[in-house]
């Protein structure tokens, strides 16, 4: 039986060469998906195939923030998953946020030094956190709205990463072990709202200004997770292009700066910060209008890509 077997010799599809090589105790390298085929649920992706977790372990449970507080022990039976039959084409599934509702949406402002820069602002002495209303949250390939209340419209390709253990006064060191994985945000802003007012809670919640995705990259499969590659095109023209080494204050930093504060839990998620090359700072502004193509993508963790449409009509009222 597969799934009895020690995690330690369990094959893994994304470990190419080392896949025949024993795991260290307790690695589970996985791409963890929320996906809608008739219902939502969560799965493995693999290559072009996503394991269908309902079906090939039922005892887990079908929502991302619940299998991230189950800890090590169900990520294990997860990851065994991996073997079994139950599979879907990629291509026949709708991607969700694979969390699709954060407990904590926090973003980091001015962390690449390129891009304090083009902000004309001071380098930070330390991380300058904001929240993101977590209703902002949307899919890797859902739309964003260009809002009836503004057109002053703007991308940031970002580094996220996914809490994964309950936590608090983490030290840096330490931090490794409570990150569960690492996903492609875009930090849509609303220029305007964000700067005429102190903090910018407003201009970078809008709803569907929150696109992640397109999964989870567990800790185990991210080699270094501040030695990746990112890159942001609006209809396919190359916009941002930096790496996560740039960050000031980087993702393990992060981690003891926030729980050193408050409690940390599985299912939040955290943006870093975006690089150089946002529309605000063109000379002249390139801001996105309707039709516009954002996509980002980061070494290893895959590519989100989200149209600009008009806000809907149908998008007010009280539901
Ligand atoms: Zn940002």
């Amino acid at each position: 039986m597969y799934k009895m077997q020690s995690p330690r010799f369990i094959q893994s599809n994304n470990r190419g060469i080392l896949a025949s090589l024993p795991l260290a105790p307790e690695e589970f390298p996985m791409k963890l998906a929320t996906f809608t085929h008739e219902t939502t649920r969560i799965g493995l992706v693999e290559g072009d195939e996503i394991v269908d977790l309902e079906a090939a372990a039922p005892e887990l449970p079908r929502e991302m923030t619940a299998l991230l507080a189950a800890g090590p022990d169900a990520l294990q039976v997860a990851h065994a998953a991996s073997g079994d039959g139950a599979r879907l084409p990629l291509a026949e599934v709708r991607l969700e946020p694979p969390v699709l509702r954060p407990p904590k949406f926090l973003a980091v402002g001015l962390n690449y030094a390129d891009h304090v820069a083009e902000s004309g602002l001071e380098a930070p002495a330390h991380p300058t956190i904001f929240n993101k209303q977590s209703t902002c949250v949307t899919g890797p390939g859902d739309p964003i709205h260009l809002p009836r209340a503004s057109h002053v419209l703007d991308y940031e390709g970002e580094l996220g990463f996914v809490i994964g253990r309950r936590c608090r006064h983490v030290s840096r060191d330490d931090a490794a072990d409570v990150i569960a994985g690492y996903l492609v945000v875009d930090d849509v802003s609303v220029r305007d709202w964000q700067l005429r007012i102190p903090t910018w809670t407003m201009g970078k919640s809008f709803d569907t200004h929150g696109p992640i995705g397109p999964w989870i990259t567990t800790a185990d499969e991210v080699q270094d997770p501040h030695r990746l590659d990112l890159r942001t095109w609006v209809n396919g023209e190359l916009r941002q292009e930096s790496n996560t080494k740039e960050l000031i204050f980087d993702c393990f930093t992060l981690v003891e700066h926030l729980s050193t504060a408050f409690t940390l839990e599985p299912g939040d998620v955290i943006a870093t910060g975006t690089p150089s090359g946002v529309g605000i700072g063109m000379k002249p502004p390139k801001l996105l209008v309707a039709g516009d193509v954002v996509r980002i993508g980061i070494e290893g963790l895959g590519e989100i890509e989200n149209t600009v449409i008009e806000e809907p009509e149908h998008s007010g009222g009280i539901r």
